[in-house]
């Protein structure tokens, strides 16, 4: 994440010509740094999405197709990457690094998280929040972690001493195996066990890996016996976790279980004023036109990291040639991101995938069969039409065979609910998201 965001995100492609594919670097330094340490994963990836490159070349500037050359003084140096902040519980050599960035200062609150928020505000309070575990589940990129590390940023300020153990279910289960395969194992149940906050992340990952599993379980059950607190993330809610034990889906939902919502225009409206707050702090004398940010907001995705991404190259850009970030200069330099969330993601593509991945006809999906195999499939249509554009219930009804808009809202309720319970929903939920997000 640090990598991409100080070094790739800053890019500005400039075209292929003759093989070799070009980008514009903040700086000569940037640009030499990033042909040393990523050239061949970006021409990869150039070549995997089809592109005719065999090189790529890196140049300090402007785009050869923008403006001529402003008369603007040299422009700062790329957003140095933060000082890293004290990690956590690193006496134990479980240290995990906290994000100074995600605080709840810079947490945006808005109707799709405010329920995550507010519990997660409650457990940072310390002591027996009676949400024991949280489990806070939602997609990619909506803010999961960044409330993890802002719960540890605010209990250690509350109390410096609190021993916290932040680790993603992956680094759980690799140092379980290491403790295995260096006969420490009580060393490990020691250390897990004698921290007054675990919080774990994207804890999805233990489908299927049955010895962590059951390793994991009784760490939990330790800690919640002896009144510790325990937080958890996924990218679903326990009873759709698939090849997860019942007996501890049912544990990890004996406390409080919150959905992070996808981000609805509001938020994301939110979340851009306060990121381009802190770029105007950076990069002092850069202004924005009016309309910019809502036009951000409008025309890309619900996941959050695309959106600060976006942000990121763009104040890269504008400090680069020294000028206002304006509609046309974010058109020009997000060309690619605008493209690939550009209305691509329409009630027909839904469709069509969702009558792809069911192998049901298209006519089928949008016409009168009250078939099981085909409504069942058509509410999931609607629910993503409903969570991945910005079309009304009575519009997304007309597009599905002239339905009324409350049967579209009975379709959506139904799979928030079944997303709830039923792993293979879940699952195909997540396939088509990521599928459509593509
Ligand atoms: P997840 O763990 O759910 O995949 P992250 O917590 O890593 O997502 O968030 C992705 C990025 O988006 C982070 O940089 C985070 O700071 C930012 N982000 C997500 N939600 C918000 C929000 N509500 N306000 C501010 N930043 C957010
Ligand atoms: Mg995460």
């Amino acid at each position: 994440d640090n990598n991409y965001k100080s070094w790739i995100a800053p890019l500005c492609f400039d075209g292929i010509e003759d093989g070799v594919a070009r980008f514009v670097a903040p700086t000569t330094f940037h640009g030499s740094f990033v042909q040393k340490e990523f050239a061949d994963r970006i021409l990869s990836q150039l070549q995997r999405h089809g592109a005719e490159a065999q090189r790529v070349a890196f140049t300090a500037g402007q785009p050869r197709r923008a403006a001529p050359r402003p008369s603007a003084p040299a422009p700062a140096a790329p957003a140095p990457a933060e000082a890293a902040a004290p990690a956590v519980a690193d006496e134990s050599g479980l240290s995990t690094a906290l994000d100074a960035r995600f605080t709840f200062d810079r947490f945006v609150v808005g109707k799709p998280n405010e329920m995550a928020h507010a519990a997660a505000k409650r457990v940072a309070e310390g002591g027996p929040s009676g949400f024991n575990p949280l489990f806070l589940y939602g997609g990619v990129g909506l803010g999961k972690t960044h409330l993890m590390h802002a719960i540890a940023h605010e209990l250690k300020a509350r109390d410096p001493e609190v021993k916290i153990v932040i680790t993603s279910a992956e680094q759980f289960m690799y140092r379980f195996i290491t403790a295995l395969r260096d006969k420490r194992m009580m060393d490990f149940k020691l250390l897990y066990r004698s921290v007054d906050v675990l919080m774990v992340d994207d804890v999805q990952f233990l489908a299927g890996k049955d010895s962590t599993q059951e390793e994991f379980f009784h760490t939990f059950n330790a800690l919640i016996e002896g009144g510790k607190q325990i937080i958890i993330s996924a990218d679903r809610a326990p009873g759709a976790m698939k090849d997860v034990e019942q007996r501890i889906t049912s544990r990890l939902a004996s406390g409080l279980v919150v959905d992070l919502y996808p981000t609805d225009y509001e938020l994301r409206v939110g979340i851009l004023q306060s990121k381009a707050d802190l770029y105007r702090q950076q990069y002092p004398g850069l202004t924005i036109a009016p309309g910019v940010l809502e036009f951000l907001a409008h025309r890309i995705s619900s996941n959050v990291r695309v959106l600060e991404g976006a942000l990121t190259r763009l104040f890269a850009f504008a400090s680069l040639v020294g000028r206002e970030i304006t509609m046309e200069m974010t058109q020009d330099c997000l060309s690619d991101i605008l493209r690939s969330s550009d209305s691509k993601i329409s009630i027909e593509v839904i469709q069509r995938k969702v009558s792809d991945h069911f192998n049901i006809r298209l006519s089928d999906l949008v016409g009168p069969k009250r078939l099981r195999s085909i409504a069942r499939p058509r509410q999931i249509a609607m629910y993503l039409a409903k969570s991945m554009t910005s079309r009304s219930l009575p519009e997304i009804g007309r597009r599905f065979g002239g339905r009324d808009h409350t049967t579209v809202l009975h379709g959506v309720r139904k799979i928030e609910e079944l997303k709830q319970t039923d792993a293979q929903i879940a699952d195909d939920l997540e396939l088509l998201r990521r599928a459509l997000e593509e």
